[in-house]
């Protein structure tokens, strides 16, 4: 019997009777990251990294969850579990799981590249790999982010020698975090969007320390947005709310924007292919190193990404599964909320 099985609910390791990432409601889940398609809500027990455990109890309310360390391993029914950095956002983890002399890896999501502030992605040797696929195909590779963080400064910088303001658009946790760590030193005062707001202050709440920021609020008058920087989840782009940046450019910051047809698709002025994921070359360098017989990939291009694999001597499956690789649903449900809404007058 394998040690994981891919069940309708989800990854289940059978032997210690708990599940990673369910996409449905279980009695004991192990969350790799918060990103709402790995951190669900409904199941009775949660177990995660320490610096996810505020951003699980944002988004999921009043949960039973307790939190441990990378490299700490705890003992669930006699399988060993450990969590191990995936360097994706905050507190994403990859997560180890022992039984019998045989050793498992789930990645969760995972960026090869430090951003500062996610932990660096740590290759754990394993028999078996579950891998992520977002970005699992050759045209996908990233510019170092110090090239992309000064072309974002460069184009802020004619933005506001034009008289507009800069709107970004990133996802709230994770991207916008980065963005941040960007733009800290350029001499513009920065707004976010309530959704982005709340992690931002879960995390000040934590402890982090990140750069100073201002909520958009209904009251804030036009004029204090000009020449500055607007922080915006994509659920916001093109909605009435941007409105009141008039006169505007807008950037999007996404590996989609690594393809140009995207940045047109989107209707944006700039696309800035700043990513959380690894890029394929990341992919492929992370698997070698696990040294892992056996590779499964998940969401994103598994089909092409495991081919690959196979026919380059390891062996791989393709596994489907309810991850979706970005956080669509969440920025929605947040945005649409009360205060959002309120925001939106
Ligand atoms: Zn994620
Ligand atoms: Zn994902």
């Amino acid at each position: 019997m394998p040690l994981i099985d891919f069940t309708h609910k989800g990854l289940y390791c059978a032997a210690g009777d708990f599940y990673i990432d369910p996409w449905q409601p279980v009695n004991k889940a192990i969350i790799t990251h918060a990103h709402s398609d790995h951190a669900r809500w409904g199941s009775n027990y949660y177990l995660c990294h320490e610096a996810s455990l505020p951003l699980l109890k944002l988004r999921l309310g009043d949960i039973a969850v307790e939190s441990i360390q990378w490299n700490e391993s705890v003992n669930i029914n006699g399988v060993k579990v450990s969590l191990h950095p995936a360097g994706h956002i905050i507190g994403s983890s990859q997560i180890r799981i022992e039984y019998n002399n045989e050793v498992w890896v789930v990645s969760g999501d995972y960026k090869i590249e430090d951003d500062g502030i996610s932990g660096k992605f740590e290759p754990v040797k394993c028999n078996v790999f579950i891998s992520e696929s977002t970005f699992g195909l050759p045209i996908y590779n990233w510019k170092p982010q110090e090239e992309i963080f000064q072309n974002i400064k460069d184009w802020i910088s004619d933005n506001r020698s034009a008289g507009r303001t800069s709107v970004l658009i990133a996802y709230s946790l994770g991207k916008a975090q980065r963005v941040m760590q960007c733009i800290k030193d350029a001499d513009v005062k920065i707004f976010l969007h309530g959704a982005i707001w709340n992690v931002h202050q879960t995390l000040l709440d934590a402890g982090y320390d990140l750069p100073v920021a201002e909520r958009v609020l209904p009251g804030t008058p036009k004029e204090h947005f000009k020449g500055n920087i607007v922080i915006a989840p994509p659920s916001a782009d093109g909605t009435p709310w941007m409105k009141k940046f008039a006169p505007y450019s807008v950037g999007v910051c996404s590996g989609w924007m690594q393809v140009r047809g995207n940045v047109r698709r989107r209707n944006a002025d700039a696309g800035f292919a700043l990513s959380d994921h690894a890029d394929w070359k990341g992919l492929l360098d992370a698997v070698k190193a696990t040294g892992a017989e056996k590779v499964f990939a998940t969401h994103g291009f598994q089909a092409a990404f495991s081919r690959y694999l196979n026919e380059n001597g390891i062996e791989a499956a393709e596994v489907k599964t309810e991850f979706r690789g970005e956080e669509e649903e969440q920025e929605k449900r947040s945005t649409t909320s009360e205060q959002e809404r309120a925001d939106e007058n």
